[in-house]
């Protein structure tokens, strides 16, 4: 799956040559010229990153930065901050209203994207196309395959990205509300309760081969997924509301 990237940047033929660039290195992308048009796409769909220019005309980037901080759906989205700018106290500023890097222009479109598959590999691993391996039980991207030993597990679309997101996000708490937005991408029209249809068909799945106690019901909360303790015997129940 590949990542979409938003490029929010005033300048047309700055902006063309992000995008030209991004298509090449197999990005999806979207783009917008200031920060009410970047609202109303990350309002449709959450992008994977945030290429966001300092210097655009109303609303700064540094400014939709941290609007974008504030808010409970946006906060987590990786932010690379692209500026003219090269002084120290400005990148600092950028990384302070939490940023994830900083590129200077101009920029070789080499540095753009390796900036963003670093910051990529490091924050949302789901969106990379590395086999993850945890115990025996491994997926891989690029043939979309997950096996448990020598068996074979079959998953539909939405079990194998539930699936990834959560090997790749081992031993903490995700709400229905966060894998909505992580996995689903745009939750706008889809009930919380589909995340637990999925959580049910994905252990099924994973029972076959002795693993879906590995994703565990943390009540009131969410799902973990971790395959370092072994939940009672006695706690099966996938219902957040009992
Ligand atoms: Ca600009």
């Amino acid at each position: 799956m590949a990542a979409k990237i938003l490029v929010v940047e005033d300048e047309a033929a700055i902006q063309e040559l992000i995008i030209y660039n991004l298509k090449q290195a197999g990005y999806e992308t979207v783009c917008a010229d200031n920060a009410e048009k970047a609202m109303a796409l990350i309002n449709d769909e959450i992008p994977d990153l945030i290429l966001l220019d300092w210097m655009l005309p109303q609303m700064s980037g540094i400014e939709f930065a941290r609007v974008l901080r504030r808010g409970e759906r946006t906060r987590l989205i990786p932010i690379i901050m692209l500026t003219a700018r090269t002084q120290e106290a400005d990148k600092v500023t950028g990384l302070e209203i939490g940023a994830d890097d900083y590129i200077t222009k101009p920029f070789s479109p080499r540095e753009l994207i390796a900036r963003i598959n670093a910051v990529l590999r490091r924050l949302i691993p789901e969106a990379s196309d590395e086999a993850v391996e945890i115990g025996e039980l491994r997926l891989d991207p690029v043939n979309r395959r997950v096996t448990a030993g020598n068996k074979e597990i079959e998953l539909g679309p939405t079990e194998y990205r539930l699936l990834h997101f959560m090997m790749t996000h081992t031993e903490r708490v995700y709400s229905r509300s966060q894998l909505l937005d992580r996995v689903w991408g745009d939750h706008v029209f889809v009930e919380e309760r589909t995340v637990d249809v999925h959580i049910r068909r994905l252990r099924k799945a994973l029972q076959w081969a002795g693993k879906d106690e590995w994703i565990q019901t943390v009540r009131g909360a969410g799902y973990r997924f971790s395959a370092a303790t072994t939940l009672p015997a006695n706690e099966p129940d996938t219902d957040l509301t009992r």
